[in-house]
Formats: structure tokens, C-alpha cells, sequence
């Protein structure tokens, strides 16, 4: 069985530890390769050939950095539909939502080329008498990423990116589950021509990751992953005197008011909620409509329409969503279906006994639709990961807007309406840290910056965008004078101009 290990020093090397995890493929449930899981020892190794490449790269100017940025960029779609193949083998997402994953995260790599504009510092000329101060952003040096399962090529790209760029080294730790694809995005950065050391992969679990968060070298963690572990990152992280940028899970909701167009809010919140088998953090697993009769308007499009879907193998172009990452995760949903039905929500379509012939074994599970949902019940406190929806009732624009907003998460929220008013009254009071008017998932463009509020993020910076590039540089400010001769100020006052 082929073992995948860790990508040091320009090539794929075994893993030493003899530990190994299993791959699957989710359409059929086999077992189809392992992953060896690192020994702190072998982060040392690509930690000491990081910190000798970064300090190379970041005397490396900007246009030359961008440069090879850009190459990349060009590589990675030139591989495109090898990456995507590759993605959905792991992932179980269908081949167009994979292409997706590689393009948002490609459009970070885009942003990233513009570095040497980003990075360019103030600069204040006269700023005491002939006193000029400027400042620059330097490079924090050796970095890590560690990454969550559902976006293997998007997130691993929206740290390495930004990091790269801004002049850092970066390890990255994928998620156990399918490091495939970010082992080749490392191995393609060579092959575009990025330094040897600069860019690695080190796979492994809890004890890794652990190990990065206390390794003296590395000076940054940015974490996506579930909100426990997030948290838990987070604290080590900082508590070993490294930034940390955590981000976590999250329960998004769709807020349908009465003057909503329910074709396209229908529409929208189907693809949103069951797309990527609702395996993603922007998913939308909860829907408000508010008033009775926009629930049943909603109830009376949403049915037919689930009923119409197509939930296939990840390589059929009709498949709407493709299986779950695992068999224990496949469990973990059914069991949170079941447990929804006993605090007593109605179950409207049951999607937990679902099988696809001919992949009896892979891990499918159809689409269920949960009613009378209410904010006390444990299932819906929980992010559940899963092709499920659930509907929580509200009366009133207010009664709405308090869910999410005093909802444990606070990754995304959507409103569907006409009124611009409304609207413009949601985004501004809603306590969630990403705002989709009309938007069913409202995942910022590159040149912005994506992060939830509560506990979906743990740390201060978003990812990607200018805040991006603030998490990978510390500023450091000059203020020079070249007087001629001596000058009349007291050394013993603090200066003031
Ligand atoms: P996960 O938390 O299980 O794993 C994330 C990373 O943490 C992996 O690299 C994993 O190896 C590591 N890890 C797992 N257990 C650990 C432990 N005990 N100690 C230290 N490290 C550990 O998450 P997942 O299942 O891979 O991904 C799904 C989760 O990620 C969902 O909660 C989803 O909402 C969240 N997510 C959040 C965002 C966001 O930006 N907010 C984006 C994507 C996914």
C-alpha cells in the first residue's frame, strides 16, 4: 500500500515514525493509502532547512518574490484537473466543487502576486525638523499552517500564499484525512521554481501539531480547523509566545424574510446547505423564515426540490453532492439526525438510510430536512457537518436577527430579501463576522479577508487580504536625521516636534 510521507527539502521523503493513518476513498469506502505521522524529530529537520531558506528569501526583492508567485500560479492550473481528480478521491466532493476549492484558493495566490505594493511600508517625510520616519514590514520567518480536511487545496493556499509572499518559510501540517493534494502543491512550488526549504509539508496528528505549537523556531500558527481544537491551538500557540490565528466551526443561517424571491432563496439555500455533502464551514445548515406563511412558501419549493437532487459519486457531472469524508463521520451525522428527533424536531426528509447502488460501502448519506427546530436543542448548538438542514421558526425580524447572534458561532449569516433597508439594518447589528445580503455563502474575495466571530475564530487576524499580510509581518519603524553638525536638543527630554 502506497505510504504518502512528508515533502522536506525539495522531495517526498518516508516517514520515520512506522505510525500511519488510513486514507479512504468515500466513494467506496476502501481503504486506499496511508499517511505516515511525524516525530518532532522530523519537524526539526524541515524546521532547520526552512529557517536557511527563508533567510535567503527574504533578502529576495518583492518583484522577484511576485515572480515566482506568479509562475506558481500558473502551474497550479495548468494541473488543474489532475488536482481536482485527486481532491475529490480523498474528499468524496464532486470534480466542479474541487475545481472550486483549487481556484479560491489560486485566487489568493493572485492577490499574493501584488506583494510588492502590499508590502511597501509609510513613509513620512518631515516629520520632526529634517527628521523622516518610515516604516517596513519584515517577515516573522519560519511559519506554520495546519489545515482541516474539507478545503485541501483552499486553505492550505491561503496560508502558504500570503506567508510566502510576505517573505516567511512555511511548514504545513494538512489535515490526516487527505494530504494528497497539498503535497503536491508543495511539490509544485518547486517545480515552479520556489526555493528548496521554502515551502513543506510534515504530516501528522495531535502530536505534531502540538510539537509546532512549542517549537522555538516557528513564530506563527494559523489553525482551521473544529472550534475545541481551534481553541486549544490557539492557546498553546500564544502561550509559547507565537501569533496564532484560529479559526473554528461554525452554524451558519439564511434569514428568508416575508419579501423574499423564494425561487432564488430556495435555490441558493439548497446548494448552500447540501453542497459539498454541508461539509463546509460557510455551509448553511439553518434556515429562518420569518412569519408562518414564508415558512410554509419556503416548505412548499424546498421539498420538491430535494427531492430532486442528486446525490452521486464524485465523479458524476449530475451529482449534486458526492459522499462524506469517512465512515465515522457518516455515523457521527446520522446519530446527530436521530438525536434531533428525540429533543423533538420534526423530521421532513430522512436522508440516514440512504445507499448508493453499486457503492453500498461508500460513505453516502442522503439529504434530510429538519422542522420546528428550536434554539435549546443541543443539535442545533452543534455544527453538525452534514447534508442537513434544519428550520428554525421566527416571527419577527427581531427574533430573527437574535439567532445567529447569540448563536455559540459566528462564522456566516445570509438574510434573502428585497429590502435594502432591512437588509442594511441586519448586517449592521448581526454578531457574526461574515454577511451575505441576497449571498448564500458569503466567502470573501482574495483582496478581503476571510474570518468568523465567537467561536469560530480564536486570535485577531483574519486570513488572506491585507489583514494576511499584517499576521505574517511585524512593522518595524525608522526615524532618521542626518544632521549637520550637533543639534541643540536636550538628550533628557523626550523629543516633541
Ligand atoms: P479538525 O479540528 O478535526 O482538524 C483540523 C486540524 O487539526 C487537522 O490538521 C488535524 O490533524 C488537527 N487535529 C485534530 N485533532 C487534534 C488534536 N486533538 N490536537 C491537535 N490537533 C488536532 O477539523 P476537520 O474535521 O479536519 O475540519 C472540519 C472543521 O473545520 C469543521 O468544524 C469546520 O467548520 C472547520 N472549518 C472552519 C473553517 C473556518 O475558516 N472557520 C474553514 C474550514 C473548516
Amino acid at each position: 500500500m502506497n505510504v504518502i510521507g512528508h515533502f522536506v527539502d525539495g522531495k517526498r521523503v518516508a516517514g520515520t515514525s512506522g505510525r500511519t493513518k488510513d486514507i479512504f476513498n468515500p466513494n467506496t469506502g476502501q481503504v486506499q493509502s496511508q499517511v505516515s505521522m511525524a516525530t518532532p524529530a522530523e519537524l526539526d529537520a524541515a524546521v532547520a532547512s526552512s529557517e536557511k531558506a527563508q533567510i535567503a528569501w527574504a533578502n529576495t526583492n518583492p518583484q522577484k518574490r511576485s515572480r515566482i508567485l506568479f509562475a506558481y500560479k500558473q502551474l497550479v492550473e495548468a494541473n488543474m484537473d489532475d488536482l481536482a481528480a485527486m481532491l475529490s478521491s480523498e474528499h468524496g466532493k464532486v470534480l466542479a466543487d474541487s475545481r472550486g476549492d483549487v481556484i479560491r484558493g489560486v485566487d489568493v495566490i493572485e492577490f499574493a502576486c501584488g506583494i510588492p505594493h502590499g508590502q511597501k511600508g509609510e513613509h513620512t517625510y518631515g516629520a520632526g525638523p529634517e527628521i523622516d520616519v518610515y516604516s517596513m514590514r519584515k517577515p516573522l520567518g519560519v511559519v506554520a499552517g495546519i489545515t482541516p480536511f474539507n478545503f485541501p487545496a483552499m486553505i492550505p493556499m491561503w496560508m502558504f500564499g500570503m506567508a510566502i509572499a510576505t517573505g516567511n518559510a512555511c511548514i504545513l501540517k494538512p489535515s490526516e484525512k487527505d494530504p494528497s493534494v497539498p503535497m503536491r502543491l508543495a511539490e509544485l512550488f518547486v517545480e515552479a521554481g520556489g526555493p528548496i526549504g521554502l515551502l513543506q509539508c510534515i504530516n501528522g496528528d495531535k502530536e505534531i501539531v502540538d510539537a509546532i505549537c512549542d517549537h522555538p523556531t516557528i513564530k506563527a500558527v494559523s489553525f482551521v480547523g473544529s472550534s475545541d481544537i481551534a481553541q486549544y491551538v490557539y492557546a498553546r500557540a500564544t502561550a509559547n509566545g507565537k501569533r496564532a490565528q484560529c479559526m473554528g466551526g461554525a452554524k451558519n443561517h439564511g434569514i428568508i424574510m416575508p419579501d423574499a424571491n423564494m425561487d432564488q432563496a430556495v435555490k441558493d439555500i439548497l446548494g448552500a446547505a447540501f453542497g459539498s455533502a454541508g461539509e463546509r464551514c460557510m455551509a448553511l445548515p439553518v434556515v429562518v423564515p420569518v412569519g408562518e406563511g414564508t415558512a410554509e412558501r419556503f416548505l412548499e419549493k424546498m421539498l420538491p426540490a430535494i427531492e430532486a437532487m442528486k446525490v452521486g459519486v464524485s465523479e458524476d457531472p449530475e451529482a449534486d453532492y458526492g459522499p462524506v469524508v469517512t465512515g465515522v463521520h457518516k455515523e457521527s451525522i446520522k446519530a446527530q439526525v436521530t438525536k434531533a428527533v428525540e429533543e423533538g424536531a420534526d423530521l421532513l426528509v430522512d436522508g440516514r438510510d440512504f445507499s448508493l447502488q453499486g457503492y453500498e460501502d461508500g460513505f453516502f448519506i442522503g439529504p434530510s430536512l429538519l422542522d420546528n427546530v428550536t434554539a435549546d436543542m443541543e443539535t442545533y448548538q452543534d455544527e453538525i457537518f452534514g447534508p442537513v438542514l434544519q428550520i428554525v421558526r421566527a416571527n419577527s425580524f427581531e427574533e430573527a436577527l437574535k439567532l445567529p447572534s447569540e448563536h455559540q458561532y459566528g462564522n456566516g449569516v445570509a438574510i434573502f430579501t428585497q429590502n435594502g433597508r432591512a437588509a442594511r439594518e441586519f448586517a449592521d447589528r448581526v454578531e457574526v463576522g461574515m454577511v451575505g445580503i441576497n449571498v448564500p455563502i458569503p466567502v470573501p474575495v482574495a483582496y478581503h479577508s476571510f474570518g468568523g466571530w465567537k467561536r469560530s475564530a480564536f486570535g485577531d487576524a483574519n486570513q488572506y487580504g491585507m489583514e494576511g499580510l499584517r499576521f505574517y509581518t511585524k512593522v518595524k519603524t525608522v526615524t532618521q536625521r542626518w544632521p549637520e553638525g550637533e543639534t541643540e536638543d536636550s538628550a533628557f527630554i523626550i523629543p516633541t516636534f
